[in-house]
């Protein structure tokens, strides 16, 4: 078996690279290691509408669980900050239901032509003189070989192909949120805001979310940096989403439907991002949002960069790290200093304590976000907290 261009991992950065790939007629195979595409889902769903257009994806009622007016900030001590859905970045526009949207990105790649296989997980690279030459694929118990010249590393946070490929991909616990989420039933939520509540009293160095997904049900779940978990204790943060849901009565009637946990990375992108004969997209290459923990369009935008050039280098047959470093060039210059900046927001957030938290809450709380922009933001804090002017220099 022999193709141009294997993509491992059909999430949102896999499926995009592969379709973009495939509408240029190149010869690609999409790998999925789960049997159902876009399942168990480990995601709060949250996308903005500005990043959905950049993908130059329609939103679809198909799978389109809510639509977000804004999203509304918590402080400790309960104050509230409203954004708009403009204001509010990548993750508040829409809550999807990721189970369909997942498949439809798939189902894009198979109608421009790539060919898709579920339930078959990589195990390996082939290598010759130290050279990629293809795939190892567990497939219904049996381990086989796939030749190709390019491989696209799409398999996410816990990626290993890029490992095989050389690239540390290695992760402190500073840098990885480690989160629990409910899919819950019951509870009494705004249908049209997402609910952040942010400070170490919900959360050590991450927020507790409340995504709502029509009628009573809504995405309940908690980020905790992982530097910030005490020793030997497992299920922690779920722990501490239990007590946010005991200590919230309007939560606290829900009823659990789905657990599920996963990492998130909050660090910079991979140093290396491309070798020869391979590229890492998506969650892999670390292009999730280090202040929010969004990766979704970012995955998108940078799978179908990728995409395109692995079909440029297909034409030219040129498959050496140096012609692939297009596809970095590309997603750096798409949204490598938004990730900077993001970057630098978080290491504030992360070292705020409670009582600042408050203070710019109370600062901000009632204003019109959209009249106030950024100098309006810092004339509301010099008013009324201006000791926490400085908090916000760095960025
Ligand atoms: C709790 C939680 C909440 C989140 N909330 C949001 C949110 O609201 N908004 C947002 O934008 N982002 C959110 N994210 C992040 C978002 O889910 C990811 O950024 C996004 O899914 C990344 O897409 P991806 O295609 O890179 O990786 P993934 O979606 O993780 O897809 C990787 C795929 O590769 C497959 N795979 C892995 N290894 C192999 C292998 N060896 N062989 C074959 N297949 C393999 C996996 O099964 C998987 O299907 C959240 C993440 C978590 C954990």
């Amino acid at each position: 078996m022999r193709y141009d261009v294997v993509v491992v991992g059909a999430g949102p950065a896999g499926s995009s690279a592969a379709r973009e790939a495939a509408l240029k007629g190149t010869k690609v195979l999409l790998l999925e290691k789960r049997q159902e595409i876009g399942s168990p889902v480990r995601c709060a769903e949250g996308v903005g509408k500005a990043g959905l257009e950049k993908c130059e994806i329609k939103p679809d009622p198909k799978w389109i669980a809510c639509e977000m007016k804004g999203a509304k900030l918590h402080s400790p001590n309960d104050a509230v900050v409203e954004l708009s859905e403009s204001l509010a970045g990548n993750e508040v526009g829409y809550v999807l239901e990721r189970k369909i949207f997942d498949r439809e990105l798939a189902a894009m790649a198979a109608e421009a032509g790539a060919e898709i296989t579920v339930k078959s997980m990589v195990t390996g690279l082939i290598k010759k003189d130290g050279k990629i030459k293809g795939i190892r694929v567990l497939s219904n118990g049996e381990e086989i070989g796939i030749e190709t010249d390019l491989v696209i590393a799409a398999d996410g946070v816990e990626s290993k192909v890029a490992r095989w490929a050389g690239i540390d991909t290695s992760l402190k616990l500073k840098d990885m949120e480690s989160c629990a989420q409910y899919l819950m039933a019951g509870v009494e939520c705004e249908p049209d805001y997402t609910h952040f509540y942010i400070g170490s009293c919900y959360s050590p160095g991450g927020y507790v979310w409340v995504f709502p997904k029509g009628g009573t049900k809504a995405n309940v779940g908690i980020g905790v940096l992982g530097s910030r978990i005490p020793k030997g204790s497992p299920g922690f943060a779920k722990r501490l989403l239990d007590q946010f849901i005991e200590k919230h009565s309007h939560y606290a009637k829900g009823k659990r439907l789905e657990l599920i946990g996963g990492g998130v990375p909050v660090t910079s992108p991979l140093e290396r991002s491309v070798a020869d004969n391979l590229m890492v997209v998506g969650d892999a290459a670390r292009h999730t949002d280090p202040a929010t923990g969004g990766g979704i369009i970012n995955g998108i935008r940078g799978g179908r960069l990728a995409g395109k050039v692995g079909a440029e280098a297909v034409e030219e047959q040129n498959f050496s790290q140096v012609f692939l470093s297009k596809y970095e060039r590309a997603w750096k210059e798409a949204f490598g200093d938004s990730l900077e900046r993001s970057l630098l927001v978080k290491d504030v957030l992360i070292n705020l304590d409670d009582p600042s938290f408050d203070g710019i809450a109370d600062s901000l709380a009632g204003y019109g976000f959209e009249e106030l922009g950024l100098l309006g933001i810092i004339d509301a804090l010099q008013e009324k907290h201006p000791e926490l002017l400085e908090v916000f220099e760095s960025i």
